[in-house]
């Protein structure tokens, strides 16, 4: 069908078939799906640079190139669609002279139809188009060129007339004065509203001035333009021309505008460079080709002494010392021309005084930005003068840090964080002999002795992960070859961020302290063992052991006590053993116990202690305090039971005050007859007879006497003694004792030496008794003098009587027990004397019960003299008047 079609169609068209092949511009008719060149003419041939051997092939097989080219997928399209495709100027790569290269046609793809208006082939029709397309795009490139290197010269243009006062701008011009595209400026005038004001009168001024021809001609001028759309500052230079008529009338303004803001800026820049340069705290120096100097900064001219503003064209060799030149010009200068490039350190001199200033100095070389020239140097510099006497304090400070801890009497040390010892002073190499740098890591173990180098290092690690203060003691040995105790001391270091950085420490010889120690705890060991054994001892002793503080709390109780209470230790210790006296005996034992506390004399106080069962027991407790220099340590003391022997006083006085009540009665009655009698001897005249009854009623007198101190004794033991108080002039009552005394004496001569003493507030009878009984003993006591002294005397709040005999004394030993009950003064002589050594008792006790106090002062074989005080107007005493 196809086939048939085309024949039809080459039948109809022979004629057209020759021209079609003879003709310049390339056809080809490709026919079917396949698209099978039927026809290729010369011109397509060529074009394709192909043989007439394609003829027959598909248009694919003929033209395998194009594959990856739009072309088979144009033809496919023009096939099925039966719409034609015409193309301009495209880009077609053929394999022409062996190789790929590249075309420009314009071209046809027309299909052909049948009646039926099926498609049954296309004619393709070109024509090379790639000289014209080559100029086109060349003819582009140059005008895009030349836009560019306007537009990067930022050049504009500009036209005024001044006849009409008309001005002409291109694009770039009137952007330059910030006017948004298309917008027209008319006048000179307008454009001078966008200079900016400070510049506006200087422009216009240099614009007027080129209008006239004398001066006119060439114009140009920098001003700032205030950006009229887009409120830009620019900085234009204006360059332009006057042309004049030959009236010498100005016909034509024209010139150029050139944005040079940016060089502007960079001038700006480079003088803020320079201001930073000049105020450069460092030496700042630029030199020429030939070494010569023409700028230094300010703080370069202050270091050198150079005068501040005068201008500079020096040698550069000038600046060093004499000594260095050499080496400038030798070394460093070549090592500049070499690498361009030369730091290090070299010493300047002062102009003025030629000190030499040490410098760190960098020197470059300055190139010429366009020729690559060199064109000189620059060199900046750096004092040195400070940081090396920086450098050497540091020094110093170093060797004196040094020096303190090489003489520190103990090894100071120095880790990081992971325990390696990074310092050790002197001290620990004087000791152990060990070379610093051997010292150091973990170096320092190996000094220590291998018992104890374990122990160390692991307590060091634990320490240091837990980064707690480490402590621990180590023996180490010396280089002497002496083993020493040390105690290794350090502190976690933390740095300014707050992070652990190692540990410094201390290593301190403590030998001499550690045998104290061993000594110190051999004799612990020494004397906790003979405590123990004190103990054994005092816990089976049959008393109660206590010691206590020098406040009066026990400290300690010996076990019979604690068994005796039947409570804890600990609740007895301290002052809750006052719990366990009677609460009759508490306050008077407290008194006692405090006063012997303050005054450091002998406790002793009689009191009924409770037993574990809660019976009362009568204990004598006495206490002495162990004193060292003077001072009271503890108090020692005892209770000691003595409920039985309370038991038979009470026992015994009871049976005294039955037996002297039962007596009294008797002798009363004896007494009564004794004085009939003797009144009927008289009265019979018998002399002899009454002077017996006499001698009989005496007696009698002195059994009265006795039976009367034995009621008084049980009468004072068992509380019961009574006091009959009343005002009485003290000294009258002494006088009328002493003047009844008098007649019982032929011997003796009672002398009286009262003083005024006023009245006192007691019992008279009482006191009488006291008086009679100190003057009898006074009489009794000195059988071979005569001379008996009774003196009263106001002494501060007190009466005071003394009655002094000259008769046999009292040894020393024995005064104060005088006042005992039942004592007596057994020696050869007292032994003669009658008695029953009850009268001081009984005196000394109604003295004391009466506010008052009793003392004898006496030499042995010189005589006694017995005292006692009552006071005059105690308070309590006036209260009761
Ligand atoms: P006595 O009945 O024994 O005199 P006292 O109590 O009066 O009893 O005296 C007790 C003891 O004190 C006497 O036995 C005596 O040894 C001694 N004594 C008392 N007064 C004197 C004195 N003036 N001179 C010497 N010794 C005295």
């Amino acid at each position: 069908m196809e086939s048939n079609n085309y024949q039809g169609y080459l039948q109809n068209n022979t004629i057209f078939k020759v021209l079609i092949e003879e003709s310049v511009s390339p056809v080809g008719l490709y026919v079917g799906r396949d698209m099978v060149i039927k026809l290729a003419n010369k011109a397509i041939l060529k074009v394709w640079d192909k043989s007439e051997a394609v003829i027959g092939k598909t248009f694919r097989e003929a033209l395998p190139e194009l594959e990856g080219q739009p072309f088979f997928q144009l033809l496919d399209d023009v096939y099925t669609t039966g719409i034609a495709y015409e193309a301009h100027g495209e880009k077609v790569d053929l394999f022409v002279d062996g190789r790929m290269q590249t075309y420009y046609f314009n071209f046809t793809y027309q299909p052909l139809k049948n009646e039926q208006g099926e498609v049954w082939g296309i004619m393709n029709t070109a024509s090379d188009v790639t000289e014209l397309v080559l100029t086109r795009q060349k003819l582009a490139d140059n005008q895009e060129r030349t836009r560019f290197a306007l537009g990067s010269a930022e050049l504009g243009t500009w036209d005024l007339d001044p006849v009409n006062d008309i001005v002409t701008w291109d694009a770039k011009c009137k952007q330059l004065y910030g006017f948004p595209d298309g917008e027209e400026v008319l006048s000179y005038k307008e454009v001078l509203k966008y200079i900016h004001p400070e510049d506006k009168e200087r422009i216009d001024k240099t614009v007027q001035d080129s209008l006239i021809p004398p001066q006119g001609g060439f114009y140009e001028s920098e001003f700032r333009t205030i950006g009229a759309g887009d409120g830009v500052i620019r900085w234009l230079r204006c360059r332009g021309k006057a042309y004049f008529n030959e009236a010498g009338r100005c016909i034509r303004f024209a010139g150029t505008a050139l944005d040079i803001t940016s060089e502007i800026k960079d001038k700006e820049e480079q003088r803020k460079l320079l201001t930073l340069i000049d105020h450069s705290s460092d030496f700042v120096s630029l030199s020429d080709i030939d070494s010569n100097v023409y700028y230094v900064n300010a703080a370069g001219r202050e270091m050198l002494g150079m005068d501040a503003d005068a201008p500079v064209f020096l040698p550069s060799i000038d600046f060093i010392v004499p000594e260095e030149i050499s080496r400038v010009k030798d070394h460093i200068y070549k090592a500049i021309e070499k690498g361009g490039r030369w730091s290090g350190e070299v010493i300047y001199r002062h102009f003025k005084t030629g000190e030499p200033i040490p410098v760190h100095g960098t020197s470059m070389r300055i190139y010429d930005p366009i020729t690559g020239q060199p064109q000189g140097r620059a060199t900046v510099s750096r004092d040195l003068r400070r940081e090396i006497a920086d450098r050497q304090a540091l020094i110093n400070s170093q060797q004196l840090l040094l020096n303190i801890t090489s003489a520190a009497p103990a090894a100071l040390w120095m880790s990081d964080e992971t325990g390696m010892i990074t310092y050790a002073n002197q001290t620990w190499t004087t000791w152990t002999g060990q070379p610093n740098e051997e010292v150091l890591g973990t170096g320092w173990l190996e000094a220590i002795l291998p018992e104890d180098r374990i122990r160390a290092a692991e307590k060091f690690l634990n320490d240091l992960e837990e980064r707690r203060p480490y402590e621990v003691d180590f023996r180490l040995l010396f280089k002497d070859g002496s083993v020493h105790w040390c105690i290794a001391t350090g502190n976690p270091q933390y740095n300014e961020s707050g992070v652990f950085v190692g540990y410094i420490g201390a290593c301190t010889d403590v030998t001499e302290k550690k045998v104290i120690d061993i000594e110190l705890e051999q004799s612990n060991a020494e004397l906790n063992a003979q405590i123990k054994q004190f103990e054994f001892v005092t816990d089976f002793m049959p008393v109660q052991l206590w010691t206590a503080k020098t406040t009066g709390e026990l400290d300690y109780l010996n076990k019979r006590a604690i068994d005796f209470l039947g409570l804890p230790e600990g609740d007895i210790i301290g002052p809750n053993w006052l719990e366990q006296v009677h609460p009759d005996d508490r306050d008077a034992c407290v008194k006692t116990w405090v006063s012997s506390l303050e005054s450091g004399n002998l406790y002793q106080f009689e009191f009924r202690l409770r037993d574990k069962d809660g019976n009362y027991r009568w204990h004598l407790s006495r206490a002495l305090p162990f004193m060292s220099d003077g001072i009271i340590l503890k108090w020692f003391g005892t209770n000691t039971d003595i409920h039985e022997q309370k038991e038979l006083q009470r026992q015994k006085d009871d049976f005294l005050g039955i037996a002297s009540h039962e007596l009294k009665t008797p002798v009363t009655s004896i007494k009564a007859y004794a004085q009939v009698l003797g009144a009927m001897f008289v009265k019979e005249g018998d002399a002899k007879k009454a002077a017996m009854v006499e001698k009989m009623d005496s007696q009698l007198n002195r059994l009265t006497n006795l039976i009367g101190d034995l009621l008084d004794v049980t009468k004072i033991n068992s509380g019961k003694i009574q006091f009959n108080k009343t005002w009485f002039d003290f000294n009258d009552v002494v006088r009328d004792n002493v003047q009844d005394l008098q007649h019982t004496t032929n011997k003796h001569t009672l002398e009286m030496d009262f003083a005024e003493t006023g009245e006192v507030y007691s019992d008279k009878d009482r006191i009488g008794q006291v008086i009679t009984n100190l003057i009898t003993n006074a009489i009794k006591y000195s059988p071979h003098s005569d001379r008996i002294i009774i003196s009263t005397k106001i002494e501060g709040a007190d009466a005071v009587v003394r009655v002094q005999d000259f008769g046999i004394g009292i040894p020393d030993d024995k005064k104060d027990r005088v006042f005992e009950q039942f004592y007596r003064v057994s020696g050869s002589k007292q032994h003669t004397f009658p008695g029953l050594g009850l009268g001081l008792y009984i005196s000394s006790e109604i003295i004391k019960r009466e506010g008052g106090k009793m003392w004898v002062n006496s030499v042995e074989g010189k005589g006694s003299t017995f005292c006692f005080s009552l006071p005059v107007d105690g308070q309590n005493i006036t209260a009761t008047k």
